[in-house]
């Protein structure tokens, strides 16, 4: 569920917090969500944290010693800041990073799933990992033009599917493609390669917008200890069967698996139901 504005709102807030403190201890207890092994966590120990930032939607914790976290917090992670230590009862906790004060930094991990990772790398390998060496463009603070915008779109797929793709465009999800979407007046089924250039501009209004309307609402209303469940000002997504925030019609939804994705069809789709993906190969 962290998608660009909440990993950036907690890169921030952590950055603020963090800057300057002393690494006490670095350990990953229970299932090991440490996907690296040399340099080990004990590297950490005694360093002092300089900065804390986001790629994508990944979180970096940069310390003294040229040593950096790169932290994936999948669908349920957290990355928060506690004035004391977890204990022995913790079970949540995937990485425990504890500082000279007697805070502790925890990744934790709601749900049964256990999909965050931690990389421990040293600051000059960070470009060329994996995780990050293939990552689109970020979406925010600018993407870049329309024009711009409308190549890294050109497939034929549709633009929901195209906009996720963290290869194609960095740090949009489930829940800001669909209020992204519905700003932009475009239907989720749109073909990428089928963008007008006026539809690429709008587009790319609507990231910039929608992204950033999100990270003002989290500077307003955010502080230390960052919460399990984000205040995510969301207007569209999950509101299916609720007014449109725009011309009042129902909003509706497109049920997949696991997720649900909501649009309105009287600003997106000319008013065509998309029942299901079936019927969603039919609009065009
Ligand atoms: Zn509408």
């Amino acid at each position: 569920m962290p998608e660009l504005p909440e990993v950036e709102i907690t890169a921030r807030v952590l950055d603020a917090a963090l800057q300057g403190a002393r690494i006490a201890y670095a350990r990953a207890p229970g299932i090991n969500a440490l996907k690296t092994f040399d340099p080990p966590l004990s590297a950490l120990d005694g360093e002092r944290i300089t900065a804390v930032g986001r790629r994508g939607k990944h979180l970096t914790v940069t310390s003294t010693g040229e040593l950096v976290l790169l932290i994936h917090l999948m669908s349920a992670g957290r990355l928060q800041l506690y004035d004391k230590a977890a204990g022995p009862r913790d079970r949540s906790s995937r990485l425990l990073v504890g500082l000279d004060d007697g805070r502790e930094l925890r990744l934790r991990e709601f749900g049964s799933k256990q999909a965050a990772w931690v990389k421990l790398l040293r600051t000059n390998e960070l470009d060329g990992d994996d995780a990050l060496a293939t990552l689109g463009p970020e979406a925010w603070p600018d993407p870049g033009p329309g024009t711009r915008l409308k190549e890294l779109l050109d497939a034929p797929r549709p633009l929901h599917a195209l906009l996720r793709d963290q290869h194609v465009i960095a740090g949009i999800g489930r829940s800001w493609v669909d209020e992204i979407l519905h700003a932009a007046k475009l239907s989720p089924f749109k073909r990428g390669s089928e963008l007008s250039d006026e539809e690429a501009d709008r587009l790319r209004e609507a990231i910039v917008s929608e992204l950033g309307r999100a990270l003002a609402h989290y500077e307003e209303h955010l502080t230390l200890p960052i919460p399990d469940k984000l205040p995510m000002p969301l207007r569209v997504h999950r509101r299916n069967g609720e007014p449109c925030p725009r011309c009042g019609d129902q909003l509706e939804a497109v049920f997949y698996e696991d997720y649900v994705m909501c649009y309105c069809p009287t600003c997106q789709t000319d008013g065509k139901l998309l029942k299901d993906r079936r019927l969603s190969r039919l609009l065009k």
